[in-house]
């Protein structure tokens, strides 16, 4: 059976990280995969994270399965922080743990498809590369709608709006919550605003990604062009992650909100996505969800928003350092101005190619970069390689 199988290539993304570690050049900079690293260049266990793991190991009475829904007070805690404490939404909403938001875009696709088999996915050009198989697989067809102007450097709003005018009833449009993975550029709230009026009127359902809560402005102000859909909306579904904020990476932590009308519709809709996860992996890893558990219900919380905001404070002082290092090289300055960890440094794939064959600098080939892969030590070398190919 397996002999008619053709090796396929690796990942682009992860086969980056490959390269990055055999390169044995001791200048190599590490601008590719998205993960948060420190001046030091490691990717941390947060401090508060730390202490909510002594104590899961201080308490931990077993390890028997917990189900398909995961642990309920990560979900109540989880959509609280997604959504506020607000009670009209919380009765309206319902959450469940999944692998990572990966495993969560995967659920939402699966419940898309079952509801409506004829549903396309709307995703923006660009997206996050992965956003492709994980909806794809699910069997929905996909469709692009314009995003980023690499021009401007900015979201084409005009152009977006354009396009979503032509999404019919039944379609879904998967938003970016924040930070948006590749280019940086967020939208505003009145174009939040706008695109709630279009959901209404068209009868689309958006679908946002939440994966950098508290990477952009704030973890509150992060959130809030999703909570005005949810809170103007009838339905809406979200992914969330818990990978970048918690620093939980490789425990596969996330959840799917579904958001309806009534109480009842988002429990049952809720029960078939425990179905369909029932159908793919079972049940989701316990230990991730435990520890934001422990930590968003009682005296970490505040620690963890400390461990937040000094990642977020982090990058953004990268993003001002590296337009600084740039400024005589050309118009960098839309770099301080864009959220989160990635920025397109607007170079041809070949530049990205010399900048990896000839300088060890390992970005994807769409020049999009993890500017936390920046750091003092680098800055110069770093710089001086992007003058050199430009
Ligand atoms: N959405 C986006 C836009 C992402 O960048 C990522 C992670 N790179 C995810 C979702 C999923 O993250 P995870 O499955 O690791 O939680």
């Amino acid at each position: 059976m397996f002999e008619t199988l053709q090796a396929l290539p690796a990942d682009p993304i992860l086969g980056l990280s490959v390269a990055y570690r055999e390169d044995p050049n001791p200048d190599k900079v590490d601008l590719g995969v998205g993960v948060y690293k420190t001046e030091q260049g490691q990717t941390p266990v947060l401090s508060s994270v730390i202490a909510a793991q002594n104590r899961l190991v201080a308490t931990e009475q077993t390890k028997a399965y917990q189900g398909p829904v995961g642990s309920e007070g990560f979900n109540v805690a989880l959509q609280q922080l997604i959504l506020s404490d607000d009670p009209a939404l919380q009765q309206r909403a319902a959450t469940l743990q999944s692998p990572g938001g990966c495993g969560a875009l995967r659920l939402g696709a699966e419940l898309i498809r079952e509801i409506n088999p004829q549903a396309t996915i709307w995703v923006s050009t660009p997206t996050w590369a992965n956003h492709i198989p994980l909806l794809g697989s699910a069997g929905l067809k996909l469709q692009e709608y314009p995003y980023y102007d690499p021009a401007s450097q900015s979201v084409n709003f005009d152009a977006m709006v354009e396009v979503l005018k032509t999404v019919p009833a039944g379609d879904v449009v998967l938003l970016h919550g924040c930070c948006h993975n590749p280019c940086g550029t967020d939208l505003t709230l009145e174009q939040w605003q706008q695109l709630a009026d279009m959901a209404r009127q068209q009868g689309f359902t958006p679908f946002v990604d939440l994966a950098y809560q508290g990477f952009g402005d704030g973890i509150e102000e992060d959130a809030a062009g999703l909570r005005l859909l949810a809170k103007q909306l009838p339905e809406m579904l979200i992914a969330s992650s818990c990978s970048k904020n918690f620093g939980l990476y490789r425990e596969r932590t996330g959840a799917i909100t579904v958001v309806s009308a009534t109480a009842e519709a988002s429990n049952n809709a809720r029960s078939h996505l425990m179905k369909v996860a029932r159908g793919i992996y079972s049940m989701p890893p316990a230990h991730g969800a435990l520890l934001v558990e422990e930590i968003l219900t009682g005296d970490l919380k505040q620690q963890w928003q400390q461990d937040v905001a000094e990642m977020r404070e982090r990058i953004h002082s990268l993003r001002l350092l590296l337009a600084n290092a740039l400024a005589d090289a050309g118009d960098f300055s839309f770099i301080p101005q864009q959220k989160g960890m990635f920025s397109f440094l607007g170079l041809s794939p070949e530049q990205v190619g010399r900048l990896k064959t000839e300088h060890s600098v390992y970005m994807v080939d769409s020049s999009r970069i993890n500017i936390a892969g920046v750091n003092s030590g680098n800055i110069d070398y770093l710089a001086e390689a992007i003058r050199k190919v430009l």
